[in-house]
């Protein structure tokens, strides 16, 4: 198969790679290395089924040309991170929605029909609170919406770009909601916890906790992530649907914060920040995030085979190996 990764130079997309070239596909990755980096990518710059093109999917003069080779798209290039996402606000916007109707507008036109699986987030729940998110529900957009929903929004506009291409052009798209999704290759510059408290942890800085510690995620190991993706771009009965990817099971930032200090034996303490001061006075949290997977596991038998535990304490080795060689 052919499988062209937008933001394949990213975290999840360099997942991707990873896993489809042990398939034995072939696989081109287009970006532009802002918030993805070539040493995600550098093991495979020699493989013979693997091309990397550094490009913005906004301009890229070769889109036409790569779409009509793909048998599958993944469209995972994005500005990402929220503090990226506050310090950007504009960029987010226009980005998200150009490059997704860029890619789309390429698909219609390409003469067949690929796959097409669109990223988006749970972020488009916003600030709801329900015990489980599920994909039909109601949406909350805040008055004046603050910048930090900027993403959400710019996601929302991708997805009804998409259900609206595979309705009116027949195109066999997929919208999956990405929640918490960690693991190897995840840095923490852009405000991600995990990739934050282990490096904090190591190098016996404080662990900084935002808020109260109270509020809660569901994490998944992206090696399992990527496997449900592929699962779910690869259902005919999964297009022009929209599906949670990520795995039931919340912990509190607090108890994770205190789960990296146990694992890597660390005497690092716990700081609350508040979150003016961690992200600026607009900001709102969400008190916890949990996705409903009905709709998931009715279209993937796959179930995730990462533990929390297991994911911090490969990621802990692996950041003492890195620490150790340099
Ligand atoms: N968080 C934290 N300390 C940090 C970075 C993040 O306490 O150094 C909190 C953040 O406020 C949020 C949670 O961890 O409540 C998850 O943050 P992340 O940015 O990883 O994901 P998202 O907010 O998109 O769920």
């Amino acid at each position: 198969m052919h499988v062209l990764i937008t933001g394949g130079a990213g975290f999840i997309g360099s997942h991707l790679v990873d896993h489809h070239l042990r398939k034995g596909d072939r696989v081109h990755v287009v970006d532009n290395l802002s918030t993805g980096s070539l040493d995600n990518i550098s093991q495979h710059l020699t493989h013979p089924e693997f091309r990397f093109t550094e490009d913005d999917i906004v301009t890229w003069p070769d889109l036409n040309e790569v779409v009509s080779w793909a048998d599958r798209i993944y469209h995972m290039a994005a500005v990402v991170g929220v503090f990226r996402v506050l310090e950007r606000p504009i960029d987010v916007m226009a980005t998200n929605i150009a490059g997704c109707e860029r890619l789309l507008r390429a698909v219609h036109r390409c003469g067949w029909k690929p796959e097409v699986l669109i990223a988006s987030s749970s972020e488009v729940y916003g600030p709801r609170t329900d015990e489980r998110l599920r994909e039909d529900m109601d949406l909350i957009i805040q008055p004046e919406a603050p910048p930090r929903w900027n993403y959400a929004i710019s996601k929302l506009a991708d997805e009804a770009f998409a259900l609206s291409y595979a309705r009116v052009h027949d195109i066999p798209v997929t919208v999956v909601r990405l929640f918490n999704t960690v693991g190897p290759r995840q840095t923490g510059r852009y405000g991600m916890v995990v990739p934050r408290f282990v490096r904090q942890s190591l190098a016996g800085d404080v662990l900084t906790v935002f808020g109260d510690g109270k509020q809660s995620r569901a994490f998944t190991d992206v090696r399992d992530t990527v496997v449900m993706l592929d699962e779910v771009a690869a259902k005919a009965n999964a297009r022009g649907l929209i599906v949670n990817v990520g795995r039931e099971g919340e912990t509190s930032i607090e108890s994770l914060a205190h789960r990296v200090i146990e694992r890597t034996g660390s005497d690092s303490e716990v700081e609350y920040v508040p979150y003016e001061i961690a992200y600026g006075q607009e900001y709102v949290d969400i008190p916890h995030r949990c996705p409903d997977l009905t709709r998931l596991h009715s279209l993937t038998e796959f179930r995730p085979k990462w533990t929390l535990d297991a994911t911090l304490d490969d990621l802990i080795a692996r950041a003492r190996r890195t620490h150790g060689a340099s």
